[in-house]
């Protein structure tokens, strides 16, 4: 076997994430093929073999990449809409535009958002895609390929919706799947996109929308699904006061008992917001291992409410953050999501101990790799582990005065991705994308965004 292609990574400050929070000043990374081989303090070993690239990181932090938790990708093509609502309204406004979308539209959405996340230091992203109109084509494939294209690792959450009008669900009739159509087509999703292996680049998991667009039997049957594929659950949890109203009225329990007696508690599980949990929910995560997609800039665009996260972590809750769907989070960046997770936690009974720094650094990476059941394979920067990385500029004017790299990262405005790998494999070069060209992204979501618009006007 021809020995792997090295990349030596020096001189930049270094925060690994590893167990120990370990951090070097000034250190060095050595990426071997696909894998971390080495992280440590000071210049890289001398003698190093078959080293194909050196990169000076002078003024920058290097990073495990960030990781997604909870998106949809198809909303790139409606953000900026229906802005001043609740959850439940906002839904109802934009339910018959999505139902309206196809293959051609998800794509240039995938790729969009994919794209605007690639270039703020994520590696590894999640779609959670739940609107499968008739005869609109292949969706999760549109999805899987976006992937590919831009280079991100991704976890397709297969989403299902069975739960119309007529059924006391939120969505419309004809948004909607029958519930032995959303198990066949989950079921083949698996089939054909889910890779179990170590480093794979495409996972799947199981993921019915939220309790008030799915039947109890979709819960309890796609749980059922996923433990005997061997993939994960995902879906929408306790995001709003109006949920839990909706749970109480209908399943006579709130939305954590519920999703108890559908089999939706465990380690293979993670859910998106959790807003309103209470004490005994909360303990109910932490037992069981179930994971949560925190979502700050979504459930504060959305009035949903502040989620727990200091007190998820205390009990041993796995938190990741997410994006959310771009209708709910028009920037579509997580690194800003890193700043807001310790901003509004801080507006919280916590105050100034709710979230520091580094916490809020552990959820977009360590804790991201977590929930999506891949905290073997990334989530820090150690021996073995997979090379993705971020190499963040921290040296320009933004960031320049700020002493404490961590800080100037998660505090500071944006900063700019001189380089990020997926894989080992380059995806972004200053800021810019390398393996599509992102202008033609811009160009094809415009139009994309505009066709839609017209065919949901009826034009
Ligand atoms: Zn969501």
């Amino acid at each position: 076997m021809a020995a792997a292609r090295r990349t030596v990574i020096e001189n930049g400050a270094i925060a690994t994430v590893d167990a120990d929070d370990t951090e070097y000043a000034s250190g060095h990374v050595v990426m071997a093929g696909d894998r971390i081989e080495a992280v440590g303090a000071g210049k890289a070993p001398e003698g190093l073999e078959n080293v194909v690239r050196r990169i000076d990181a002078s003024g920058h932090l290097v990073t495990p990449g960030l990781v997604n938790t909870h998106h949809h990708f198809y909303q790139w093509l409606t953000r900026g809409l229906a802005t001043d609502h609740n959850l439940f309204d906002w839904l109802v406004a934009l339910y018959p535009t999505w139902a309206r979308i196809d293959e051609t539209m998800v794509h240039a959405a995938a790729q969009g958002s994919l794209a605007m996340m690639a270039r703020g230091g994520v590696t590894c992203a999640m779609d959670h895609h739940y609107i499968y109109p008739k005869g609109s084509g292949d969706l999760s494939g549109a999805i899987v390929r976006a992937a590919r294209e831009t280079g991100v690792r991704l976890t397709l959450a297969r989403g299902s919706m069975d739960r119309g009008e007529k059924d006391g669900g939120l969505p419309p009739d004809f948004a909607v799947e029958t519930l032995e159509g959303a198990l066949a087509a989950t079921e083949a999703t698996v089939d054909e996109h889910h890779d179990a292996s170590f480093g794979a680049m495409t996972q799947v998991a199981v993921a019915p929308c939220s309790p008030f667009s799915v039947s109890t039997e979709l819960l309890a049957q796609g749980a059922e699904l996923a433990r005997r594929r061997g993939v994960r659950l995902h879906t929408h949890g306790s995001e709003t006061v109006e949920e839990e109203k909706f749970c109480h009225e209908l399943f006579g329990m709130g939305p954590t008992d519920y999703f108890a007696s559908t089999g939706w508690l465990g380690e293979d599980v993670w859910m998106a917001h959790c807003v309103h949990m209470n004490d005994s929910d909360i303990a109910a995560f932490a037992r069981t291992g179930t994971g949560v997609a925190h979502c700050p800039s979504s459930n504060a665009r959305l009035a949903a409410g502040i989620a727990r996260v200091p007190d998820m972590l205390a009990a041993g809750v796995p938190v990741g953050l997410g994006v959310d769907g771009t209708a709910s989070n028009e920037s579509g960046e997580l690194h800003t999501e890193l700043r807001n997770a310790l901003l509004i936690n801080r507006l919280g009974p916590h105050r100034e101990s709710a979230l520091n720094a580094r916490q809020a650094l552990r959820l977009g990476t360590y804790g991201g790799a977590q929930v999506l059941g891949r905290a073997h394979e990334l989530g820090s920067l150690e021996p073995g582990k997979l090379a993705d990385l971020v190499l963040w500029r921290l040296d320009t004017l933004a960031h320049a005065s700020i002493a404490d790299p961590v800080t100037a990262l998660v505090l500071g405005a944006a900063a700019p991705v001189t380089a990020s790998f997926v894989h080992g494999r380059q995806i972004v070069e200053n800021g810019r994308l390398l393996h599509v060209d992102e202008d033609a992204v811009a160009r094809s979501t415009r139009e994309q965004a505009r066709r839609l618009a017209r065919i949901a006007a009826g034009g």
